[in-house]
C-alpha cells in the first residue's frame, strides 16, 4: 500500500511540496574524500537519489572537501566510481564545496556586519572552559563585545595571513546560555596555514563543518538536507545560519539512523590496521563491507539497493543481519545466472565402457527456471571429476550418491553405476570406476528406472584447473565482533579458504573479472577481479546456496 509504506522522511517531503516550500527536491551526497565508501555509504546514497528520482527532483553529488587535513585526491575517484556503480546518476552535478570558499568568506563577512559573529582570541582551552557544560551554562567571550569595525578587520587579517594557526577563530554570535551546547557560540572559521588540494595556498582561513555545510547546501538549491542521527543536536545550528544569512528558500536538515551491520568490521580505524597487518588483502578484500569490497565478492548494485531498500530508514539506530545481505544477492542472482558444475574437491571418476578417446558434446540448459539464458554444450568423456564427497565406502543410511553398486545420474549426462575403486597406499580413495548406460541420456525420455541421487562433475581433460576462495564472516559471531577487554577484534580464523585444486567447465575459461554464476549445489560465485587470469581462474564464493541442498 502506497500510503502506509511511506517513510517518515517522503511524508516530510511531501508535507513540503503541499505547502510550496520548494518547487525542485534537490538533494545531495556529501562524502568527505578521506576514505572509501562502505555499505552504509550506500544506504545514504541510494536514499538520497531514490527520493530524488521519486519527487522528480535532482541528485547532486558533492565532495565536502573543506577541511585540508585529512582529504585526499585518490579518494575521489574511488567514491565516484563507486556511485556510479550503485547506479546513482548524478548527471552534470558534480560539485566540490571548495569551490565555495570565497561565497562562504563573503557569508561570514555578512554575519559580522549583522553583529553576528566575532573573532575572538581564547586559546582552546579557555574557549572549552568558557563553553560550560550540561548542566552549567557557558560565559561570555570577552572579544563578544567588539565593534563589528574591529572584527571585520581582524577578519581580513586572519584571511590574509597575519596569524599563526589557531591564534584568532571567528565565532558565532548565539547564546552562551543556551542548553544545546552547540549553540553556545561555536567556531566558523579557524586559522590554518595548510595546502588544500583544489585551492592550494590561497586560503589560510577554513570554515568549519557546521559553518560550511548549511552554506553548500544553500547555494546548490539543496531542498532536503538528509543526513545521520549524530547530527540532530547540530540542527538548530543549521537552522540558525541558513536563517542569518537570509537565503530566500533555505535547505532543510533530516536525521535518519545510521546503517549498522553485524558481524562484520566497519570502522574505519580497524580496517586499516586489518589492512596494515596483512590480515586482509586491501580495502577491498572480498570480506569487508566497503564498497569496492562487495563488488568484488559479486555483490549486484541491485543486490545493495534491494538490501537498503528492505531496511528501511528510521529514527532509531539498530543493526541489520548480514544474511539479509545475502539473501539479497541469492534472491538478484537466482534467475539471472547461468548454474554451471565446478568440482570443489576433486576424485576422478572413470568410466570403464565409455570408449577411450571418445567424446561427446551434450546440452545443458543454463538456467532451469529462465530459459532465456539459454543452453551450452560440456563435454563428455570417459574421465571425470566428481566430489571427494559425492562417493562413499560405507555409506550411511540416506545416502543416495555413489557407493559400490549404487547407481546415480550424472547432472545433464548419464545414469552411471559404480563398479569399483582405487585407493593409495594411505588408505585414501583416488580414482572411482564407474559403468554408463548410454539408454539414460540426459534428455532423451529415458523413463526405465529412477536414480535417487544426481551428481555434479567435470570432464577431466577439458576442465579448466582454477582457484576458489570460500569466505566466512572475518569476526568470530560467538564472541562478538570486538573484545569487551581491550577493543581488538575477535578475528575468525577460518574466514578464509583457499581451495587449489578446482576443476570448472571448460565453458567458464573466457570467464570476465566480476561476471558471476551459480555452481550447481556450492554457491553463487563471482570471477575475482585482482587475481584471475585467464590461465589461472580465481573464483570467490559470494554466498552458499541457502537450503541444505536435497539430492
Ligand atoms: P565514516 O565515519 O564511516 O567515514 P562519515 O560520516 O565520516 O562516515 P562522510 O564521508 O562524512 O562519512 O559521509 C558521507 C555521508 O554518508 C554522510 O551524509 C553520512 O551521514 C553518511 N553515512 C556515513 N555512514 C553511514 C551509515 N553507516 N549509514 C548511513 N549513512 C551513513
Ligand atoms: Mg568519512
Ligand atoms: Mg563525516
Amino acid at each position: 500500500n502506497e500510503v502506509i509504506s511511506r517513510n517518515f522522511i517522503e511524508q516530510e517531503i511531501e508535507e513540503d511540496l503541499k505547502e510550496g516550500h520548494y518547487e525542485t527536491i534537490r538533494t545531495r551526497f556529501p562524502p568527505e574524500p578521506n576514505g572509501y565508501l562502505h555499505i552504509g555509504h550506500a544506504k545514504s546514497i541510494l536514499l538520497n537519489y531514490g527520493l530524488a528520482q521519486k519527487y522528480n527532483g535532482k541528485f547532486h553529488m558533492r565532495f565536502d572537501d573543506t577541511n585540508p587535513t585529512k582529504e585526499k585526491t585518490e579518494f575521489v575517484e574511488s567514491i565516484k566510481a563507486d556511485i556510479q556503480w550503485l547506479g546513482a546518476d548524478w548527471e552534470d552535478r558534480l560539485f566540490f564545496a571548495s569551490d565555495y570558499f570565497e561565497q562562504m568568506y563573503e557569508a561570514a563577512v555578512k554575519l559580522i556586519k549583522k553583529g553576528k559573529a566575532y573573532v575572538s582570541d581564547l586559546n582552546p582551552e579557555q574557549i572549552r572552559e568558557y563553553r560550560g557544560t550540561l548542566t552549567e551554562p557557558g560565559k561570555e567571550d570577552p572579544n563578544a563585545a567588539k565593534s563589528v569595525e574591529e572584527n571585520l578587520q581582524l577578519f581580513a587579517d586572519m584571511k590574509n595571513g597575519k596569524y599563526e594557526d589557531g591564534a584568532l577563530v571567528l565565532r558565532a554570535r548565539i547564546d552562551m546560555a543556551s542548553p544545546n551546547i552547540n549553540m553556545r557560540d561555536p567556531i566558523l572559521y579557524r586559522v590554518a596555514h595548510m595546502t588544500h588540494h583544489n585551492t592550494g595556498d590561497k586560503w589560510c582561513i577554513y570554515p568549519m563543518y557546521d559553518f560550511a555545510h548549511p552554506i553548500e547546501d544553500a547555494i546548490e538549491g539543496i531542498s532536503h538536507s538528509i543526513c545521520t542521527l549524530e547530527f540532530e543536536d547540530h540542527r538548530p545550528l543549521y537552522d540558525w545560519v541558513v536563517r542569518e544569512l537570509e537565503y530566500p528558500n533555505p535547505p532543510r536538515q533530516i536525521e535518519f539512523a545510521k546503517l549498522y551491520l553485524t558481524n562484520v568490521v566497519t570502522g574505519k580505524r580497524y580496517i586499516k590496521k586489518l589492512v596494515e597487518e596483512g590480515i586482509v588483502d586491501g580495502w577491498d578484500d572480498p570480506r569487508l563491507v566497503s564498497i569496492a569490497a562487495l563488488r568484488r565478492r559479486g555483490f549486484t548494485p541491485e543486490s545493495i539497493q534491494k538490501f537498503v531498500e528492505l531496511c528501511g530508514v528510521s529514527k532509531a539506530n539498530s543493526s541489520v543481519d548480514y544474511a539479509m545481505l545475502e539473501y539479497c544477492i541469492r534472491e538478484d542472482l537466482k534467475l539471472k545466472r547461468s548454474r554451471m558444475m565446478a568440482v570443489l574437491h576433486p576424485i576422478k571418476l572413470v568410466i570403464d565402457n565409455y570408449p577411450q578417446g571418445q567424446v561427446e558434446y551434450l546440452d545443458a540448459a543454463n538456467n532451469l527456471e529462465n530459459e532465456e539464458l539459454g543452453t551450452r554444450k560440456i563435454p563428455f568423456c570417459r574421465e571425470l571429476y566428481i566430489e571427494r564427497e559425492d562417493f562413499m565406502e560405507e555409506p550411511p543410511k540416506k545416502y543416495f550418491r555413489l557407493f559400490p553398486g549404487n547407481e546415480v545420474r550424472l547432472m545433464h549426462a548419464y545414469f552411471v553405476k559404480c563398479e569399483s575403486f582405487v585407493k593409495d597406499e594411505n588408505g585414501n580413495v583416488t580414482e572411482v570406476h564407474c559403468t554408463y548406460d548410454p539408454e539414460t541420456k540426459a534428455g532423451s525420455g529415458f523413463t526405465g528406472r529412477k536414480v535417487k541421487g544426481t551428481i555434479h562433475w567435470a570432464p577431466a581433460p577439458f576442465a579448466k584447473k582454477c582457484e576458489i576462495r570460500l569466505y566466512e564472516n572475518l569476526v568470530d559471531e560467538e564472541k562478538g565482533v570486538y573484545n569487551k577487554e581491550d577493543g581488538s577484534l575477535n578475528l575468525n580464523p577460518e574466514s578464509l579458504t583457499v581451495l587449489t585444486d578446482c576443476y570448472v567447465e571448460p565453458a567458464l575459461a573466457d570467464t570476465k573479472p566480476y561476471d558471476s554464476y551459480q555452481f550447481v549445489r556450492q554457491g553463487f560465485f563471482c570471477t575475482d577481479a585482482k587475481d584471475s587470469r585467464p590461465d589461472a581462474l580465481v573464483f570467490n564464493r559470494i554466498v552458499s546456496l541457502k537450503s541444505s541442498y536435497k539430492l
